[in-house]
């Protein structure tokens, strides 16, 4: 699933566009069939939690990834790594250079004017450069992420961490392993446990998993080796043997959207994440 650490990794590849001139695009969304960005310069490109956005002149390009989404880069004329019916958008840029975004949740174009209308409901993101470091009279990244994740004591710490307003970045896979290298319980709530010890517990894994080649919570990188808890229901715990268990945080009952759904799964072990579940 692509989180935070995923997206800024995506961003810090296409560095190397910026300045380069948009020669042709084409929006594969019904909405945005005749948006074009053709002629413009791609000024800047930069993630925010899960989203990544591009400026090119006064536009903005806003794409989420959601659970399937990606960018692919290729040399004009090459043949796409992935089928052409999943392709939302396609920029070719001077250099000889395409973009494919393909299964991509969100696609938007704004005007630069209405970025913060458009993403100033995000939350800090760890991996930003004001998450410990500041101008004077405001808190860090990180204090405000910690006021937001505190600010209502009675929801639980599995629903605030995934929640983009409050931290941005952190996804399904991380909020599993967060919670149990916090040793709590994704149902408990806010109050009784250490909000400001999770938080930072979040931006440290996404931090260490940037210069990672594959995400890793245990620090071994083998193919199922990676997390603790995250998809392994019924397997034994790294740490105790105890089964780990699964279940949904908010309610069991059916969700249309699957992103949601799969939003809504948290895993556990019953004895490293004591808790009450609800
Ligand atoms: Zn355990």
């Amino acid at each position: 699933m692509p989180e935070g650490d995923s997206v800024r990794r995506l961003s810090d590849r296409l560095q190397p566009l910026t300045g380069r001139i948009v020669e042709h695009s084409d929006f594969r969304v019904p909405r945005l069939a005749t948006a074009s960005l053709t002629g413009t310069t791609v000024r800047r490109v930069w993630p925010h939690g899960k989203h990544l956005l591009w400026l090119c002149d006064d536009m903005v390009l806003h794409t989420h990834l959601r659970m399937e989404g990606t960018w692919r880069i290729h040399a004009v004329g090459t043949r796409w790594s992935l089928p052409a019916h999943t392709a939302r958008v396609v920029i070719r840029v001077s250099g000889g250079v395409e973009l494919v975004g393909h299964n991509l949740g969100l696609v938007e174009l704004f005007p630069q004017a209405e970025v913060s209308r458009r993403t100033g409901h995000l939350g800090p993101d760890p991996l930003a450069g004001d998450w410990l470091i500041t101008g004077r009279w405001l808190p860090t990244g990180r204090d405000e992420a910690v006021r937001r994740v505190g600010a209502d004591p009675h929801r639980s710490i599995g629903e605030a961490l995934l929640d983009q307003r409050l931290l941005a970045g952190v996804g399904n896979e991380y909020r599993a392993e967060v919670c149990f290298l916090a040793g709590v319980h994704p149902a408990e709530p806010v109050g009784a446990v250490d909000a400001a010890a999770i938080v930072d517990l979040a931006a440290r894994a996404l931090l260490a998993n940037l210069d990672s080649p594959v995400r890793t919570f245990t620090g071994d990188h083998r193919p199922g080796n990676t997390c603790f808890v995250f998809g392994r229901a019924g397997r034994p715990c790294r740490r105790c043997g105890a089964r780990i268990e699964t279940g949904r945080l908010g309610g069991a009952d059916s969700v249309a959207d699957p992103a949601a759904a799969q939003e809504r799964l948290i895993w556990w072990c019953p004895v490293c994440q004591p808790g009450d579940v609800r």
